[in-house]
């Protein structure tokens, strides 16, 4: 008990520390938000400026010794905690942080984002001249860099090093074949539903005017749960969460009038990401256990709240008589069955971010092959537009029109990295169907839940399951913990044959 006692100054010196650090990186947040949202372009420049001096501080603090140091002493009372304590779980995750920052030196970080920045700004001409030769430079040294960053950390697949940043635990071993198995289930469902007639989803692009529009999407993510009093939503041109802490989550949307999916859809998936941040633990705030543990189970409550739940016929059964009551004119003739055909309607796109549930992961694997091809050396980035365009032939059956609307069309090689960049987000609807299937086995009642329009007991399964542990669990475990078995292609595709084998009128089982 003695060593106990002594430690415990040495934690609570460690969290005030780190609580200063995190203070740092919510003013980041704050100023990011504030430049997507409302800050004049005129701000820009010093905008740079001001992050890159509060990041250089934040990076200073949790790279000195004496985060080391502590971290040291506190091996023993960490050891004498349970794994899963806050106090146990804070020590973990702060070491696994401090580890990788310490490994980068910082002359590379400087180097690899003033790149970044550059190499954005070529993206944006390229893609706006539709001229992949624009970048083309720009990105071979974003391979470069990239393959020198994962050379800063041990691993078995170069990749491995870029996945763990955003997806800790995830490899290429465990991705590849999981992936394989995924896209051989789905080209033959994506197949047979290409050749049943298509869905007329006209109604869903008349006009919509942006006032109704903004206040029904409010109306939906406010009886979803999204809390007002500890968060807001504004406009942005690319919708995105950003969390400063627990008590304010902001989220974005935008809205286009004469396309209802877009504002609606990206609101919900928004607010599932929100949902998550605003349900951590209070006992975490102010620590960097504070925040949703990884990319792919972020993803997975966004895609879970917009697809499984905002796309299912029980949800609309009772929303739908308050849309119809709202935009008359638009929709007084149109059922609730061909709205929910229309909203679920499966079309192969040549773009990832208007893919239908069916389709989306293939876009994402595709993105995933070719980052490994280019980091394993097997794929130079000049002959990247061309794999591109093969590839989405061979899975999509569609060549891009142009570069910008192939090889071009994400901003995340060209603004970051190559490498770890897309497997979170077909990662995240798997999750979300594991997830998924697993709460309503234990609690039926949810799915009658949102039937009636409360969806207080999904939320709080969830809030239970994973929102208030933060960063406590890495994907892996919190995967196994939820569901008591590991990551699976299984509960997607059999809700993926479910659902579309009613909206389409096909019977998946005898194809499969
Ligand atoms: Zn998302």
């Amino acid at each position: 008990m003695s060593t106990i006692s002594l430690c415990e100054p040495k934690y609570l010196e460690l969290k005030n520390r780190l609580t200063q650090i995190q203070d740092l990186e919510v003013a980041i947040s704050v100023l990011n938000w504030d430049q997507t949202t409302y800050m004049p372009t005129g701000g820009t420049f010093a905008r740079g400026r001001q992050i890159a001096t509060l990041r250089k501080f934040a990076h200073e603090k949790f790279t000195d010794p004496n985060i080391y140091q502590l971290l040291e002493e506190l091996r023993a009372y960490e050891k004498s905690l349970p794994y899963y304590s806050t106090e146990a779980s804070l020590i973990r995750v702060t070491r696994r942080d401090y580890e990788r920052a310490v490994r980068v030196p910082s002359e590379f970080m400087a180097k690899l984002s003033q790149h970044q920045t550059v190499c954005y700004e070529a993206w944006v001409k390229a893609k706006s001249l539709k001229n992949f030769s624009l970048v083309q430079p720009y990105l071979e040294k974003t391979l470069e860099l990239s393959q020198e960053l994962a050379s800063f950390f041990p691993y078995k697949h170069i990749a491995d090093p870029l996945i763990d940043f955003v997806d800790e635990g995830m490899t290429v071993s465990i991705l590849r074949p999981l992936f394989k198995e995924l896209r051989q289930k789905l080209l033959p469902i994506a197949e047979v539903i290409a050749s049943a007639p298509p869905i007329d989803d006209s109604c869903l692009y008349q006009h919509y005017p942006k006032e109704k529009q903004l206040k029904f999407g409010r109306s939906v993510i406010e009886r979803i749960g999204f809390d007002f009093q500890r968060g807001r939503q504004d406009e942005t041109p690319h919708p995105f969460t950003s969390s400063f802490s627990i008590g304010d989550v902001r989220m974005t949307t935008r809205v286009y009038e004469n396309n209802f999916s877009e504002a609606l859809f990206s609101s919900i998936h928004e607010v599932g990401h929100a949902l998550y941040e605003q349900g951590i633990s209070p006992e975490l705030e102010g620590t960097p256990l504070a925040k949703g543990t990884c990319s792919s189970i972020h993803e997975s409550q966004s895609r879970l709240w917009e697809n499984i739940v905002g796309r299912s016929r029980g949800f609309w059964e009772y929303f739908y008589p308050q849309l119809q009551g709202i935009f008359l004119p638009q929709l007084s003739r149109v059922s609730i069955s061909e709205f929910h055909q229309a909203i679920n309607k499966v079309v192969k796109s040549p773009i990832r971010t208007d893919a239908d549930e069916v389709t989306y992961n293939l876009h994402v694997m595709i993105r995933f092959n070719l980052e490994l091809a280019m980091l394993e050396g097997k794929l130079s980035v000049k002959d990247l537009p061309e794999a591109w365009n093969e590839s989405y032939k061979k899975d999509l059956g569609i060549v891009p029109a142009n570069d910008s609307e192939g090889v071009m069309q994400d901003v995340h090689w060209y603004g970051e990295m190559i490498g770890g960049m897309f497997q979170g987000y077909a990662l995240g609807n798997l999750i979300a169907a594991q997830i998924y299937e697993a709460i309503v086995k234990f609690d039926p009642e949810v799915t009658f839940g949102i039937e009636r329009g409360n969806f207080t007991l999904l939320r709080q399964l969830l809030k239970q399951n994973i929102y208030q542990h933060g960063r406590k669990y890495t994907a892996n475990e919190l995967i196994n913990q939820v569901t008591g078995k590991s990551l699976s292609i299984e509960p997607f595709i059999s809700y993926i044959q479910d659902k579309y084998s009613n909206i389409y009128n096909l019977n998946f089982a005898i194809i499969a």
